[in-house]
């Protein structure tokens, strides 16, 4: 089984609310030719512009209820869309929004995406708000729920789709002289610096879960969405621009 992750800002604007790159997202989803896998995708800015305004990181309150499910249906919405467009494409997909069954600190409901996937189905999950004890409410990002699926799930690969060719020394939308590195260690140091609102910790929290997917015996890599092809050829283990992280 193989899990792949579209990033937020590689399928959506991250700078305009709820705008969708939809000729990237439609070619992405006809590069999936494995059918074997679970489908991650980003909130992107369906998710991450409003929670940032209306500061839903710092937890749930009575006056913040309306912007939790405001949240929780724009991120829905842009979920439902991608849904469709895998099942105009005859993949068996199914909707998993972790809000409605999941809590954080409690253990992840891994056995449905397992029922699932025996019989053929593939997953889509994303990144959303979700109920926690202490703080009310967070804001789980894709890459976390891969941490949870990866854990219990084990696949043989994971495969992270975003809008710039891999892993650089420093962010090459900022820095010009950014190099890509093709292979970087779980403990490598790198500089990142994000450049566009991001409430669930960007490359750099990506890094991490990805450092702790290899450490744990998975094939990790990262490849740029913008590019066609690119996702097609990593999923067939072809040589491919981008970057693998190994422990
Ligand atoms: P996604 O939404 O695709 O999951 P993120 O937006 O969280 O991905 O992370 C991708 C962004 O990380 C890139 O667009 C880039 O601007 C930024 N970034 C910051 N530091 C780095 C780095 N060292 N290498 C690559 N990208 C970086």
């Amino acid at each position: 089984m193989i899990i792949v992750k579209f990033g937020g800002s590689v399928i959506t604007d991250k700078k305009v609310y709820k705008k969708i790159r939809t000729r990237v997202l439609k070619r992405l989803i006809y590069e999936l030719t494995d059918e074997n896998i679970i489908l991650v995708h980003g909130a992107g800015s369906f998710g991450h512009i409003l929670s940032s305004d209306k500061k839903l990181n710092s937890g749930l309150n009575d006056s913040n209820m309306i912007d939790f499910s405001t949240v929780a249906r724009d991120v829905q919405k842009l979920n439902t869309i991608i849904v469709s467009m895998l099942i105009e494409r005859k993949l068996p997909a199914i909707s998993m929004p972790i809000h409605s069954f999941h809590m954080v600190g409690e253990n992840f409901p891994y056995t449905k995406f397992h029922e699932y996937l025996i019989r053929g189905f593939v997953p889509v999950t994303y990144g959303d708000v979700v109920l926690e004890r202490k703080k009310g409410m967070v804001i789980c990002s894709g890459d976390q729920i891969i941490f949870n699926l990866a854990k219990y799930l084990k696949p043989e690969r994971v495969i992270f789709v975003t809008d710039v060719d891999g892993i650089y020394d420093k962010n090459p939308k900022i820095h010009k002289d950014a190099v890509l590195m093709k292979i970087v260690h779980a403990n490598d140091s790198i500089t990142f610096d994000n450049d566009v609102k991001d409430v669930t910790g960007g490359m750099e929290l990506k890094f991490k879960v990805m450092g702790l997917l290899a450490s744990s015996g998975i094939d990790v890599m990262i490849v740029n969405g913008l590019v066609k092809d690119r996702l097609k050829l990593a999923l067939q283990n072809k040589d491919v621009i981008g970057t693998r992280v190994v422990p």
